[in-house]
């Protein structure tokens, strides 16, 4: 029997949900074309877009927002906020963002000196990319191997290949190289791991060559209780304790605070002790995001991430979290559904290429599935393949993507134990009778960032059968 764990909380406030008929679902998401993001949030019953900005504030945040000191300047949340991430990072210097996007377009036109520099990370995420791109460098993904074969069980998914890391240092200079991102947990790779010894290493190879070291620290709690669970001599230790060793191997950091900072929004840029850096991004954070001071923030919101800052450690939170998402997965696991192993910090992916192997990748299996599960039972998942790849450059190509996963994004706080089985009902369910699921085509394809706008019809078996 499975032994259970119950919500560290108890709630205060509640804000109803409701499933709507089946029927109606079917027209919701015909009136979407097919696009679970064209969808409005109420036609959805539980909601696993993203567990960005979405997770409950606490009491004590909540009442944080009524102490916001709104000057323009010199705001006592500020230094409360500065106060709280110096004592957490060890670092000297901080600067809030509106959100993790700012801090990086902030920080990175600063790092890249020249025009075709690399920026070297473990996986870069989306908006991570597309900055280093917007200045002209090139991202490049030193993740190890094991990363992109979802049956492969390995404990730090999210590791750098720190051979091939210093092997493509010494390829092509280190001046070719702008900075490094550590990314932890890896988000792209599944919310995976980075092993302490791991990000160690990687500010060693960083220090050696003279290449600054960065976290992308949006989930650097998460990754914190993983090291405490997974890493040998780490197992005694403090979460607080492993995130201060954690980040005295790096340079500085940007930070979503949409995840681990338990805020709707906020970001951080922080600095170690590079004077001169902050220097600089404290005059560029002026006219990108606002004085330094706010960053683009309400008083009351630094408040608000100031305080989940201090949450977001306590163990208790997150091994709740963890086991949360971790229950998802191995409730669908034991109704067969094949799922990316080991379960991630933040969601489980379904391997739909898998789930749906009678679906060609260019129509999408993971996006069909994503349909499917609304139609089934108002859950909203979101498409992780070839879909979001895009098509190849050059011979316009489909179906280019490695993996078809269907991401179950779990809020933090937000869903009760009894939302993830009925989550993992559903999928289940549908399991069953996945023979019955049919691809989808494309009615209306834009050139980029096409997954969020797209329209599509479905295959015909499906429609004929309605
Ligand atoms: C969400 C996220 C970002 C971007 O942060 P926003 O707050 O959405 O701008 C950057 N890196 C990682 C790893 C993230 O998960």
């Amino acid at each position: 029997m499975r032994s259970y764990l119950p919500e560290p909380y108890k709630i205060k406030m509640v804000e109803p949900i409701q499933l709507i008929s089946e029927e109606k679902r079917k027209k919701a998401i015909e009136r979407a074309g097919y696009n679970p993001f064209s969808l409005r949030s109420e036609e959805v019953y539980i909601d696993l877009l993203t567990d960005s900005g979405t997770g409950a504030m606490s009491d004590r945040q909540w009442a944080g927002l009524m102490l916001g000191d709104e000057s323009y300047a010199g705001s006592r949340n500020f230094y409360h906020l500065e106060e709280t991430v110096q004592e957490l990072t060890g670092y000297q210097y901080v600067l809030p963002a509106h959100q993790g996007r700012g801090a990086e377009q902030v920080l990175f036109p600063l790092l890249i000196e020249n025009e075709g520099q690399y920026v070297l990370g473990n996986m870069h995420f989306d908006t991570t990319k597309a900055h280093i791109e917007m200045n002209k460098a090139k991202p490049v993904n030193l993740v190890i191997e094991e990363a992109y074969d979802t049956s492969i069980d390995h404990p730090y998914k999210g590791n750098f290949d720190t051979s091939r890391l210093e092997e493509f240092i010494l390829n092509n200079g280190k001046e070719t190289i702008a900075f490094i991102v550590n990314t932890i947990t890896c988000n792209s790779a599944g919310g995976q791991p980075v092993s302490m010894a791991n990000i160690k290493e990687v500010y060693r190879i960083g220090k050696e060559n003279g290449i600054p070291v960065f976290f992308d620290a949006a989930r650097f709690a998460e990754n914190a209780y993983f090291i405490k669970q997974r890493e040998e001599g780490y197992e005694n230790k403090e979460i607080v304790e492993i995130i201060k060793e954690m980040f005295t191997y790096g340079d500085g950091l940007t930070m979503s605070a949409k995840k681990d900072g338990l805020v709707n929004i906020g970001g951080i840029l922080s600095i170690k002790e590079d004077e001169e850096l902050f220097e600089k991004c404290r005059s560029m954070i002026v006219p990108m995001e606002g004085f330094p001071t706010y960053g683009g923030l309400a008083g009351r919101d630094l408040e608000a991430l100031a305080i989940g800052l201090k949450e977001v450690v306590q163990y208790d939170y997150l091994h709740h979290r963890i086991s949360q998402v971790r229950l998802l997965g191995d409730l669908l696991k034991e109704g067969g559904v094949p799922v990316q192993e080991p379960i991630g910090g933040h969601a489980v992916f379904v391997d739909a290429a898998k789930f749906l192997p009678h679906i060609p990748k260019q129509q999408f299996p993971a996006h069909a599935l994503a349909i499917a599960l609304y139609i089934e039972g108002g859950v909203r998942g979101v498409e992780i393949g070839s879909l979001l790849f895009g098509r190849d450059v050059e011979t316009q190509e489909d179906g280019q993507s490695e993996l078809e996963l269907l991401r179950l994004t779990i809020p933090r706080r937000t869903y009760t134990d009894n939302h993830i089985r009925y989550i993992a009902d559903s999928l289940i369910q549908l399991y069953q009778k996945r023979n019955e699921i049919n691809g989808v085509s494309f009615t209306y394809e834009p050139k980029i960032l096409r997954h969020f706008t797209a329209r599509f019809t479905l295959a015909k078996q499906m429609v004929e059968e309605k």
